[in-house]
């Protein structure tokens, strides 16, 4: 057991000073309590804060971020933005991939993700042909979280479909396409590099409504089940109003509608997205069990629309926030963005923020934390015991944090840190980042560097 002393840190019940975390050798918290700095054998240089899940990744699509901001054709949206994005994947060979993930998983560490959903679609070769070993894509995901050190809860995604009523998908589609017995093989075979190791957790994401079928997915979910019970399900859902339509032109039903209709979906599910609802499913969904995952970087990149946010939370809503495409590697602005979206709207300020006069960065951060958590399938989001050893070590030498303890530490961040004012960063008890650096950063930014000269040259 390894004790760590806390000047200040931010506990379920808000900040205290003086306190020790006590860890077990499988990263666990197994107790805080008060202490002093001599009965631990390490001191925290400064105010510790729960590190953020990040609840969805597309780990590759960090390489090419930036490289769509041009207009291509009369009119740029997603759906331009997803032409460029397959012509860039069609390239990438396992190396490349491994590559690329380690450079943003080093980068989300230094930036306050202590934890990644890797919604993971990119599976077979560049014709679309099955590598000899079905998992090989995957084992790339979890060399970069083994490399990085950072926790991953890895999302293989179950993509079958072109578009609603079962349509066939495009070449460039190959990739990603698994028949439903070929899919819960390579769950069969992940399921044992997951199992006991107390940094990773196994869930699946059927990749949409759209690119699944009714009788795909009552073919997998059950086996699914079998193989990892209670385990996260993510599924991106209503980014678009263009796939809106096609889902109530297929089934007569908005998509969130028809998921309640016919999923009965839990406190394991996360919906990725959510942008277009309308008021009876934003609070069918606010009364359940579901997290939403917002991306709220991505979403304004991609020109997706503005989530209902305050009507949301009002409702009674959980939420995560992922990095997504990965334009912006930073906890803190997408939750500012989540925040500005609706000061714009409404003209006034401080609107996700709970109770009136509380803090609205640390409303934000531990609303973020416990729904992030959830849908990652570690626990509480607070840092009690039970949990894994997951947290940050604010910098209180930054010019950003002068003067500022509590609350203010978090506004301060969220609010005007476009500089993560982040030290040290721990996983699993493990120090992975030691004054803003970590151990291989060197030797992982020159392969990524390496990798992106061969695809983009
Ligand atoms: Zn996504």
């Amino acid at each position: 057991m390894t004790r760590f002393y806390c000047p200040q840190i931010l506990l379920s019940d808000g900040w205290a000073e003086n306190q020790l975390l006590e860890v077990d050798g499988l990263g666990s918290i197994t107790g805080i309590r008060n202490g002093s700095m001599n009965e631990a054998q390490h001191q925290l240089q400064g105010p510790v804060v729960p590190g953020m899940p990040n609840l969805h990744s597309h780990a590759f699509q960090r390489g090419m971020a930036g490289l769509s901001e041009s207009r291509s054709g009369e009119k740029d949206s997603f759906w331009s933005w997803r032409k460029r994005m397959y012509h860039f994947l069609q390239v990438l060979s396992p190396e490349d991939v491994e590559a690329i993930a380690s450079q943003l998983y080093l980068e989300m560490l230094k930036a306050g993700y202590t934890s990644v959903g890797e919604f993971h679609y990119l599976h077979h070769d560049v014709d679309g042909k099955h590598y000899a070993n079905p998992a090989e894509m995957s084992e790339r995901i979890l060399a970069a979280s083994e490399t990085t050190g950072i926790g991953l809860t890895h999302l293989p995604v179950l993509y079958r479909f072109g578009g609603f009523g079962s349509r066939e998908p495009s070449s460039q589609q190959g990739r990603f396409i698994h028949e439903a017995d070929e899919f819960v093989r390579l769950l069969e075979k992940l399921f044992p590099s997951f199992e006991k190791h107390p940094n990773r957790s196994l869930g699946m994401a059927p990749h949409s409504l759209r690119a699944v079928s009714p009788d795909l997915l009552s073919k997998v979910l059950p086996e699914f089940q079998r193989i990892c019970p209670g385990a996260p399900l993510h599924l991106h859902i209503s980014e678009q109003t263009a796939e809106v339509e096609e889902c109530v032109e297929w089934s007569g039903l908005r998509p969130v509608q028809w998921l309640f209709e016919n999923l009965e979906p839990d406190s394991n599910w996360c919906l990725i997205h959510a942008t277009h609802l309308d008021s009876q499913e934003r609070r069918t969904l606010a009364e359940s069990e579901v997290t939403v995952g917002l991306c709220p970087t991505t979403e304004a990149n991609l020109g997706d629309g503005i989530f209902p946010m305050q009507e949301f939370m009002e409702e009674g809503g959980g939420f995560g926030i992922g990095s997504d495409s990965h334009v912006s590697i930073s906890p803190c602005e997408e939750l500012r963005w989540l925040e500005y979206q609706q000061r714009l709207l409404q003209r006034q300020r401080n609107l996700l923020c709970g109770e009136s006069g509380m803090s609205t960065g640390r409303y934000l951060y531990e609303q973020a934390l416990a729904g992030g958590s959830r849908a990652l399938g570690l626990g509480a989001g607070k840092l009690q015991a039970g949990v894994r050893a997951d947290w940050l070590v604010l910098d209180p030498e930054h010019p950003l944090l002068a003067e500022r303890s509590g609350d203010a530490l978090l506004d301060s961040w969220i609010f005007s840190g476009n500089v993560p004012p982040v030290r040290d960063v721990f996983v699993g008890g493990r120090q992975l980042i030691f004054e803003g650096h970590h151990s291989e950063e060197k030797a992982i930014e020159a392969n990524y560097r390496q990798t992106l000269k061969k695809i983009l040259s």
